[in-house]
């Protein structure tokens, strides 16, 4: 007979873990201990005011931020470092870039290679990243524009795409690396309002087909149809977590219900 240990779920670890992550530039302490949990699947929503720490958070789990102390995972791996025995070594800067090709970012300004098309956005980083044939990276890219709607926009500039556009391909071009895990960080901000939507819904599509995704976001009716779970963020800590309908409608801190009834 086969024996499991009640405490190992197979296979089972969080996507991402924090414990007590603390984040600080020069003496100014932004992170302030964040423990958190996003599971495999999990559409899970950050929100906070400006300057709360949200965008420092999603850099260090993207490595383009170290973290002061405490301890960061994406799928069970430790984020930067190795562990042995109870030292850490810092990764190489190759095992750096191993461990982000795993993770996708959106950011609010789209940042495309203005002198690309957009088929040759997507491309980019299997053929140069990946050393993926250039046969082969096209035929996705083509595949990731039809799934965000622009599949008969392949050949146009930036310049030459709305907004909305734009995110849609910068959403198709981090899809690329066929990423576990999604970063968004404000998508939507920067977007006239009426191409706000078209983003969501390729958001959407993504969550429901079972893309981890954690979201920072000040659009309250994508976190409360989609999202599984709300973190409230305020001055570097975790006020308040939950289901986004609970958080929403019945706010426990007084921090929260201030910040809601500005958004709302
Ligand atoms: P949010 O995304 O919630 O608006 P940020 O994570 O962007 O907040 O910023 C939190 C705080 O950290 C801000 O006060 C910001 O000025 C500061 N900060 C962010 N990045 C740096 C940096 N590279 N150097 C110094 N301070 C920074
Ligand atoms: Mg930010």
């Amino acid at each position: 007979m086969t024996k499991f240990s009640k405490d190992v779920v197979p296979g089972g670890h969080p996507m991402v873990r924090a414990e007590g992550v603390h984040k600080s530039f020069g003496h100014a302490h932004i992170l302030k201990g964040i423990d958190l949990e996003v599971n495999p699947r999990e559409v899970f929503c950050l929100i906070g005011p400006s300057g709360s720490g949200k965008s420092t958070f999603l850099r260090c789990i993207n490595h383009l931020e170290k973290i002061s102390a405490g301890r960061l995972y994406v799928d069970g791996r430790l984020v930067g470092y190795r562990q042995h025995g109870d030292k850490l070594y810092e990764l190489k800067e190759k095992e750096v870039s191993a461990q982000r090709r795993d993770i996708g970012m959106v950011f609010q300004r789209f940042n495309l290679f203005p002198h690309m098309t957009a088929l040759e956005n997507v491309m980019e980083a299997p053929v140069q990243v990946r050393r993926e044939s250039r046969a082969v990276a096209r035929e996705r890219a083509q595949r990731l524009l039809d799934r965000v709607g622009l599949g008969d926009r392949t050949g146009h500039y930036p310049a030459q795409l709305s907004g909305g556009q734009q995110q849609r391909v910068a959403i198709a071009r981090a899809l690329a690396m066929e990423p576990k895990l999604m970063l968004f960080d404000e998508p939507t901000s920067a977007l006239d309002p009426e191409l706000v939507g078209e983003v969501l819904d390729v958001m959407r599509d993504l969550a429901e087909d079972g893309m981890t995704m954690i979201v920072v976001t000040h659009e309250m009716g994508f976190a409360r149809e989609v999202g599984d779970s709300l973190v409230f963020m305020d001055d570097g800590v975790v006020v308040e977590s939950g289901h986004p309908r609970e958080v929403l409608a019945h706010p426990q801190h007084d921090r929260t219900k201030a910040f809601l009834s500005k958004v709302l």
